[in-house]
């Protein structure tokens, strides 16, 4: 397994783990459709929720395996998709 990047909690000056999403709308800016995401750990899940719920923001609150799946349910994972140089990769 490689060591992704994982999503980290969107909470000011938190490094840990990202496990849910918090999917939220301001309709001032955005369109009713439109979703802005921000991720939280388990501990920031409720801090970041309040935040969006007392503006009325807040629209949906997923884990992050759930939003993932979610977001691409037939994704094709094409297993040659370039992801690295190859052998004699010249990155110009
Ligand atoms: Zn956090």
């Amino acid at each position: 397994m490689s060591d992704q990047t994982s999503p980290i909690c969107s909470a000011k000056g938190c490094r840990t783990p990202a496990v849910w999403v918090l999917a939220w709308n301001n309709p001032k800016l955005h369109t009713p459709e439109r979703r802005k995401t921000w991720l939280a750990c388990e501990e920031h899940r409720e801090h970041l929720s309040q935040f969006l719920g007392v503006r009325g923001f807040l629209k949906d609150v997923v884990t992050l395996a759930a939003w993932e799946s979610a977001e691409s349910p037939q994704a094709p994972r094409d297993p040659q998709a370039p992801r690295s140089p190859g052998p004699a990769g010249d990155p110009s």
